[in-house]
């Protein structure tokens, strides 16, 4: 039976910004999600016996604070009203943070929403990409609203997307963390995705320049404690290195319907969410069926679920085969096996060198240099299998 661990909602694919690199089709679009789609989306969902003991749900792939405040308090006591009692449910908000303002403020610490801003480092880095319709930088706008969630104390973290550029300006990006009084951060690669093909990824040298950007990142960061909290990167390969031997390594990216994303008009899929929405000439489309007209329990059953789980599954088979990484990635991400390779059923891509490969050598070969304090590449889980 499936388990839905993470519901990705687009509440609007609308957004007020226009990001060069960004995947969305339909990011010019004003349509909203209806309030009886999320009725049928959250009665199914919780009727379906696939939740466990708790669900995070990110209302995300649109600027979701382009809708007013009061459409989420309305969303969330849906979703109170309809979850089981036992289930502990947790939002989240990936926003570019243009739109912050008090008000908001008030709402994300009223509801203890996990809230994360896209800002990529110093405005000459951030606005290179994350322009408005017009072409102009959006820095400014970001950076207000991350000091008005510090002034209100309300926990975030960003994710930073980096460039060639970026890359080569670690402690550049470090002091500009402390100075704004960034402590969570996670850096994102400039990915293909949909009709985007990334500049980046096709940089020659890219992977060790990514892997000299983390250590000099991670360095800096253990050099002056108390500044920088996380760095998810760094924390996601400790994760995976350092466990239990035998514990198995769950790729939600991979599970049928562990992540569950719907589109505003009420489209189900599930894998990579941002599969909901892309055209591919090999399928056609990754809809599965309409919360508001299909039976959600029934979405496995279907020929296209059938054949694009197949698919991924002979993806995750080579790389099972073939990939020293395997015990610390489980697989990948489909959308950049689509997206760069062309087809699910293949192994490696730029993506999976950069956040997978080299996060993790950058790890081991951490621990190599601490081997004399007792941790060793024979005591790590991942490097068991990382030859
Ligand atoms: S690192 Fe790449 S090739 Fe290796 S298992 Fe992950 S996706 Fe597959």
């Amino acid at each position: 039976m499936p388990r839905i661990e993470l519901l990705v909602i687009q509440p609007t694919p609308f957004c007020n910004i226009d990001c060069r690199y960004c995947y969305l089709p339909q990011r010019s679009s004003k349509a909203v999600v209806a309030r009886e789609t999320l009725v049928n989306l959250f009665t199914q969902v919780f009727a379906s016996g696939w939740t466990g003991d708790g669900l995070s749900i990110v209302w995300h792939a649109g600027e979701p604070m382009v809708l007013p405040t009061g459409f989420y308090r309305d969303a969330f006591r849906i979703v109170e009203g309809l979850k089981p009692a036992q289930l502990a449910v947790g939002h989240s908000f990936q926003t570019n943070g243009t739109l912050i303002d008090d008000a908001w403020c008030t709402f994300f610490a009223d509801e203890r929403v996990n809230v994360g801003v896209s800002i990529d480092g110093p405005k000459r880095f951030h606005d290179r990409h994350r322009v408005t319709r017009a072409g102009s930088g959006t820095f400014d706008r970001t950076i207000a609203g991350i000091r008005l969630l510090r002034r209100h104390k309300v926990p975030f973290h960003v994710i930073s997307v980096l460039s060639a550029a970026s890359m080569a300006a670690p402690s550049e990006l470090f002091d500009f963390y402390v100075e704004e009084g960034i402590e969570r951060v996670c850096f994102n690669v400039e990915e293909s995705e949909g009709d985007h093909v990334s500049q980046s990824l096709a940089e020659t040298g890219i992977a060790e320049a990514y892997y000299r950007f983390l250590a000099e990142f991670w360095r800096l960061s253990v050099a002056a404690p108390g500044k920088i909290s996380f760095i998810r990167e760094i924390e996601h390969a400790i994760a995976q290195v350092i466990r239990p031997a035998n514990a198995p390594f769950n790729n939600q990216l991979v599970e049928p319907f562990a992540i569950t994303s719907m589109d505003w008009d009420g489209n189900i899929s599930t894998f990579s969410p941002e599969l909901l929405g892309l055209k591919n000439s090999a399928y056609e489309g990754f809809s599965l069926g309409n919360i508001n007209r299909d039976a959600l329990v029934d979405l496995p059953q279907r020929p296209n679920f059938v054949r694009l789980y197949s698919d991924i599954r002979k993806g995750v088979e080579m790389c099972r085969d073939r990939c020293g990484y395997f015990s610390v990635c489980g697989g990948g991400e489909p959308v950049n096996k689509l997206a760069e390779n062309g087809t699910f059923v293949s192994t490696e891509t730029t993506y999976c060198r950069l956040t997978k490969m080299r996060a993790t050598d950058l790890v081991l070969d951490t621990l190599d240099r601490v081997r004399p304090l007792g941790v060793g590449r024979e005591t790590a889980s991942g490097a068991a299998a990382v030859g």
